[in-house]
């Protein structure tokens, strides 16, 4: 017998691939839910939401897309956000027309080109967010769409953050107004949830809730565990405490209105204490009278969401990295457990080369 300790994408992928290959396995989750931090479910209007933030799904990779196909229907979605500065809604990443309307220009591609390049601060080498986006779009984007929504989302200042956090955000100059540009771009038919129990539902898989890792390790001799969680709790901290920045979601139900906003998601980089804005039946296409929304306010404390790419963190990760590789009889698999900040599709992948690993 098999233990996966998570039931979210890194969890769920491991168990459906190893129950393939005939392995049995126990799949636990501390929560009572299974999908991780993807869950979604109807709120007590019947809106379909995602309880932890707006998940969107996008791959280029057909192996992942061709897994995930296998329990669910998709439907065609692509992503559009708005920026909100000084009261009025720009285009998301920033492109030709964001500067148009920003200020008051009437740029082609080769004159949107010509500007980035006047106004760019040349940074050699790249190496934190704050060069990422000086060296591309210079001061004053900078300041109106990054500097502080950044600080908002991390409590760290862009300079403090390695490039690749800025780098998730393009820069166009053509119009393209879509948050991804990925070959795949859908939200699972009937929501995340439903594709999950399909993942899960197998002969030789067992799915147990509510149950923490603590609680059942030493029931009985494992074959095998998986483990999705973060990994510095795996090893009591032994090495100090990895740093994880949390959220808190206030979710919204706005009766007798159809649209509360433009596009899926408005983010809010200078004014109030939440980032974003997500419309869910945006997302996923469903009709209803009303309406529901989600603010999402980053916080320290709460529940681990996003693993905090900075230099220092990195060197403690690779502690409890090189500690995990001498751990014999247990695969880290996760956003958690590999403290990498990956999208959904970049754990599915990483759990499907874990379970060849296992399987051999
Ligand atoms: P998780 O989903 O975190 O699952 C780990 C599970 O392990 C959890 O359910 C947890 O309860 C359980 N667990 C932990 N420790 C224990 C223990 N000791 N015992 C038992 N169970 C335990 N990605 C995208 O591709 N597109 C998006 O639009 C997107 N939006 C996001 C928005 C937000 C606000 C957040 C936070 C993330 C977003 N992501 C998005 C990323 C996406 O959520 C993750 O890539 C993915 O869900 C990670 O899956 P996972 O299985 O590694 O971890
Ligand atoms: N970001 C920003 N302004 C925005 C959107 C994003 O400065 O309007 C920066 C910010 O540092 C953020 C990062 O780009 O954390 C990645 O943004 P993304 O939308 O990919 O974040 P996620 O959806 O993972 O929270």
């Amino acid at each position: 017998m098999l233990l996966v300790v998570g039931a979210g994408f890194a969890g769920a992928t491991l168990s459906r691939k190893l129950a393939d290959s005939g392995y049995k396995i126990h799949q636990i989750d501390r929560r009572n839910h299974i999908g991780g931090n993807a869950f979604d479910g109807v709120d007590d209007k019947g809106v379909l939401v995602h309880r932890y933030g707006p998940h969107i799904f996008h791959t280029n990779s057909e192996h992942v897309w061709d897994f995930l196909s296998r329990f669910t229907e998709w439907r065609s979605y692509e992503h559009r956000v708005l920026g909100a500065v000084d009261g009025k809604h720009y285009p998301f990443p920033i492109n030709r027309d964001t500067l148009n309307l920003l200020y008051g220009l009437n740029l082609d591609e080769a004159g949107a080109e010509n500007f980035f390049e006047q106004v760019r601060e040349p940074r050699e080498p790249v190496r934190t967010s704050e060069d990422v986006v000086l060296n591309s779009v210079g001061r004053d984007l900078y300041e109106k769409f990054f500097l502080n929504y950044t600080r908002k989302q991390w409590g760290m200042e862009p300079s403090e953050l390695k490039a690749g956090v800025a780098a998730r955000i393009p820069v166009r100059t053509n119009t393209d107004d879509r948050y991804f540009t990925d070959t795949y771009q859908a939200m699972p038919l009937h929501g995340y949830t439903k594709m999950f129990e399909r993942m899960l539902d197998h002969p030789n898989i067992t799915v147990e809730l509510g149950v923490d890792f603590a609680d059942i390790k030493e029931k009985e001799q494992w074959e095998h565990v998986v483990y999705t969680g973060p990994i510095d709790a795996y090893f009591n901290y032994c090495f100090g405490r990895l740093p994880y920045r949390s959220l808190s979601f206030e979710h919204e139900h706005i009766p007798d209105t159809q649209q509360y906003q433009e596009v899926g998601t408005v983010n809010f980089p200078n004014d109030h204490a939440y980032t974003r804005i997500t419309e869910f039946k945006h997302l996923t296409g469903q009709k209803h009278p009303g309406t529901s929304i989600v603010r999402e306010y980053p916080q320290a404390q709460g529940d681990p969401y996003y693993p905090i790419p900075s230099d220092a963190n990195e060197a403690l990760y690779k502690r409890y990295a090189t500690l995990a590789e001498t751990e014999q009889g247990v695969t880290f698999v996760g956003r958690l457990a590999q403290y990498r900040y990956y999208n959904m599709d970049q754990v599915v992948a990483a759990a499907l080369v874990a379970a060849k690993k296992i399987i051999g």
